[in-house]
């Protein structure tokens, strides 16, 4: 992550803070901090809070041991390791008290601990998320951002293009030792980490969010394949793949085969439809109508997507209700399912961007037919 990246978000979130009235952003943990410093914090006890003014030099206060690991702040912050012989709250309390310190947006993914402590010692002041001030910027990706998602988007397609072309035995197998190994081919694509390798096959497909089990994997089953990692290109954070296929091993039977045309045809109007102008609910709002007029709208359980960034799953949500207009930058996945209880389930989902020219850019090619898998 550039020097000159960093400055630009800093410079973005103080004029947001101004806008909302914030006078000072506390980040710990979560990935607001490493969007905006290079730096992500382990989940530690320990306290670790940037203390960013809306004027004035920010101080990242972090416990001593973990110094090294912060990359050089280039002069964007002050760095001020605690050791465990100091309360660190107090030295948070001391910068606060430096300045007006009335308003103050705090990690949504801060300790509880981190928070009461904090509240305690500061009773009149006013609390919000700080996904209020970073949210809508981190939502709109930047160059190195695209960048970054599109290498993650590739490296999963490939990882799906050999679970579709064979390379993986799924009858016979547990789903465990299937998600184990698509697990292991996205590391092999160059995933730092892996963040999720869902494999639900038979009735185990009709539950989105199946953990991979015991359960062997039969002929003529549905088997839904939702798999992403952690993908840098340089030192910084990282950004997220997320695919989903469904494969059929042998042969599918006339009732899958027509709900998975349903399927397609949602998912495919959807991601044409995901243009700069139109509202994230609009998106769902596409998908969901296939699928209904079909008779199948009772059976598509869950919205249609979610943005993606550092985090899998982040702004903006392509749900009922959410107004927010698309802008070219936003990035999230397309991802309709549809689940018969007991029997069967499939899922397709590409992560999709706004272009710059305003229309929907897919970051996934793998194939989007029901693949029948032999073995
Ligand atoms: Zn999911
Ligand atoms: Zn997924
Ligand atoms: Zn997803």
């Amino acid at each position: 992550m550039s020097i000159g990246a960093r400055a630009d978000r800093m410079a973005r979130v103080r004029d947001r803070m101004a806008l909302l009235g914030v006078d000072v952003l506390l980040l710990s943990h979560g990935a607001d901090l490493p969007w905006l410093t290079g730096y992500r914090a382990m989940p530690l006890e320990r306290l670790t809070l940037l203390v960013l003014p809306v004027a004035g030099d920010p101080v990242l206060v972090v416990p001593g041991l973990e110094a090294p690991r912060v990359p050089d702040p280039g002069g964007s912050f002050e760095l001020r390791p605690w050791s465990d012989a100091e309360d660190p709250v107090d030295l948070v309390v001391d910068l606060l008290h430096r300045g007006a310190a009335d308003r103050l947006a705090v990690s949504d993914r801060a300790w509880a601990t981190t928070v009461l402590a904090l509240q305690g010692r500061l009773p009149s002041a006013h609390w919000v998320e700080a996904s209020r001030v970073t949210s809508p910027i981190r939502a709109v990706k930047d160059g190195a951002e695209l960048a970054a998602l599109r290498a993650a988007g590739a490296a999963a397609d490939r990882v799906a293009d050999v679970l579709q072309s064979g390379g993986i035995p799924l009858v016979g197998r547990t789903e465990a030792e299937v998600s184990a190994r698509l697990g292991a081919l996205l590391v092999g694509e160059g995933h730092s980490a892996v963040n999720f390798a869902i494999v639900g096959s038979g009735p185990n497909a009709a539950s989105p969010h199946h953990e991979p089990g015991s359960r062997v994997i039969g002929r003529d089953e549905t088997v839904v394949c939702d798999f992403g990692g952690t993908l840098s290109l340089d030192d910084g954070p990282g950004y997220c793949s997320d695919i989903t296929r469904t494969v059929v091993t042998g042969t599918p039977s006339d009732e899958v085969a027509t709900c998975y045309a349903v399927l397609l045809e949602a998912q495919q109007a959807a991601v044409s439809s995901a243009c700069a102008g139109v509202t994230a609910a609009s998106v769902d709002r596409v998908a969901r109508d296939v699928i209904e007029a079909a008779g199948y709208g009772d059976l598509f359980v869950h919205r249609t997507g979610h943005g993606i960034g550092i985090e899998e799953h982040e702004d903006p949500y392509l749900v009922v209700g959410n107004d927010e207009v698309l802008v070219p930058g936003h990035a999230f996945s397309v991802e309709p399912g549809i689940y018969q209880a007991g029997r069967f389930g499939m899922r397709l989902e590409d992560i999709v961007v706004v272009g710059a020219d305003g229309s929907p850019e897919p970051l996934n090619a793998a194939d989007h037919r029901m693949v029948v898998i032999e073995a």
